[in-house]
């Protein structure tokens, strides 16, 4: 039998109840159901600001648009980032006439702080962290040095949905002055796309409120409707906005999966640690350990082998699918002026693997591809 790498999870009739619901009463798009899914996201994370969005991309566009406008950064100015992300992270970046400066990962894969220590300078306005995996690596001394050089921090939380400290508490929650969760389709809480903004600050909650929808200030005619409901139209608009928003049916999706998310990440770390556990005592296979104080949402489980290519090929060969998180991004035309400047994420993006981990796997079949990952991983 075929394995992928991803294979999300939805508890179908509960789905269909949801949606039914939107069906029946006319109601598919902004309000009603994301509505009650910002509330359910906004319990379960105790944040207090929580945005629903079409997808996490342009929630990640919008959160560095409304830093820069309120901040009053320049165009050029810096944000300091990780080359080891889907791009969409500093595709953000640089649509915003911002500069993305590559700072390289640790041995967790994930922002070396040493390094980003060094890549400050007078421009750096924030810095941009990606839990990559789930993981939370070294995001507290990340919250350190954005409090002693007075920087915005923007956590990419795209794989951080259900991630927490040991402790319950939630990354990001006290220090991050926007956090960004994706439930795209093959994401921990998966909708279809969709994704949640959740800011600090409520004035900026308010502005993300508007921006996602053509910059229409709904205050105006919710106080004419309050009247006589005859000025629905007479809404102001405060800015050149985005069509952004979430909608009611993928908010159905996500206000099932949101139920089940502790229990199917708790799944996940169960399976991560069957492939810990048989890659043990194999000195050519390199884990990324998860800090002891996180319980990660275990969004991948990755590790380095000298030969990936090969790897591939006999898992191939095998009926599995790995897959690659991620290749350097300065390796990308697009972010060539930074090539070279972050060696070991050089070093990753050559060696990095993501084996399939989802719920549809069972204990037994996490044990077949470690097998076949240990009996072909033999070095260079
Ligand atoms: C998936 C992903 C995104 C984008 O999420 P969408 O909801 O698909 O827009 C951003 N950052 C990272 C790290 C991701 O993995």
């Amino acid at each position: 039998m075929k394995i992928q790498l991803f294979k999300p999870k939805y508890r179908i009739d509960e789905c269909l109840n949801e949606i039914k619901e939107c069906l029946e009463i006319g109601w598919t798009g902004l309000g009603f159901k994301t509505v009650k899914f910002e509330e359910a996201w906004k319990e379960y994370t105790g944040l207090e600001n929580a945005h629903y969005l079409n997808s996490s991309t342009i929630g990640l566009d919008m959160a560095i648009e409304i830093l820069k406008n309120e901040n009053k950064w320049a165009d050029y100015d810096e944000i300091i980032t990780t080359p080891i992300t889907f791009i969409s992270t500093n595709h953000a970046i640089h649509r915003n006439k911002m500069k993305a400066v590559f700072a390289d990962v640790d041995n967790s894969l994930n922002l070396d702080p040493e390094d980003v220590r060094k890549k400050i300078t007078n421009k750096t306005r924030a810095i941009m962290f990606v839990g990559l995996g789930g993981n939370t690596a070294n995001l507290k001394e990340i919250e350190e040095i954005c409090k002693k050089y007075n920087l915005k921090l923007i956590l990419d939380a795209a794989h951080m949905a259900g991630t927490r400290y040991i402790d319950g508490s939630l990354p990001g929650k006290e220090n991050a002055d926007v956090i960004v969760y994706s439930y795209q389709a093959v994401k921990n809480l998966p909708t279809g796309d969709s994704g949640m903004i959740c800011f600090k600050e409520k004035r900026y909650d308010e502005i993300v409120r508007k921006m996602s929808w053509l910059g229409i200030n709904k205050d105006t005619y919710a106080r004419s409707v309050n009247k006589d409901g005859a000025y629905k139209w007479k809404y102001d608009v405060e800015y050149i906005g985005y069509k952004a928003h979430g909608n009611s049916i993928m908010a159905s999706l996500g206000l099932v999966s949101l139920k089940y998310l502790d229990e199917d990440n708790a799944y996940r770390r169960k399976l991560a640690q069957i492939y810990d556990n048989e890659f043990e005592n194999n000195k050519n296979i390199k884990l990324i350990t998860i800090d002891k104080d996180c319980l990660s949402s275990r969004h991948l489980y990755q590790i380095l082998v000298p030969d990936r290519e090969k790897l591939i090929l006999k898992l191939n060969e095998n009926e599995i699918y790995p897959g690659v998180h991620y290749r350097d991004n300065t390796e990308y035309r697009m972010y060539s002026y930074a090539k070279d400047t972050c060696p070991y994420a050089k070093y990753v993006s050559e060696h990095v693997l993501s084996l399939p981990l989802h719920l549809d796997l069972t204990g037994e079949d996490v044990k077949r591809i470690a097998t076949v990952v240990g009996n072909n991983n033999i070095g260079e």
